[in-house]
């Protein structure tokens, strides 16, 4: 199993999810892009219960913004 660290509490984070790099927020207006294929996984910290993705490598590409909105999206689903 993948284990990240928490980027708050520093404590492991078990791979929690995979989804793909072109999910964003705008699908819940109904606006879906195409699939790239590009996994993104993300975690959830055992201890403060944080999910984030270890995508940082994507970061420099154009799109970067999208792994924040996954960010966000799956803390507020979590009803953190
Ligand atoms: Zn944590």
């Amino acid at each position: 199993m993948r284990i990240s660290i928490c980027k708050v509490c520093n404590e492991p984070a078990p791979l929690y999810g995979v989804t793909d790099f072109n999910k964003s927020c705008e699908e819940r207006r109904g606006r879906y892009l195409p699939l790239t294929g590009v996994p993104v996984y993300y975690h959830r910290c055992d201890s403060c219960g944080l999910i984030f993705t270890s995508a940082s490598g994507l970061l420099s590409s154009p799109v970067c913004n999208r792994d924040r909105v996954i960010e966000v999206e799956s803390i507020s689903v979590d009803g953190s």
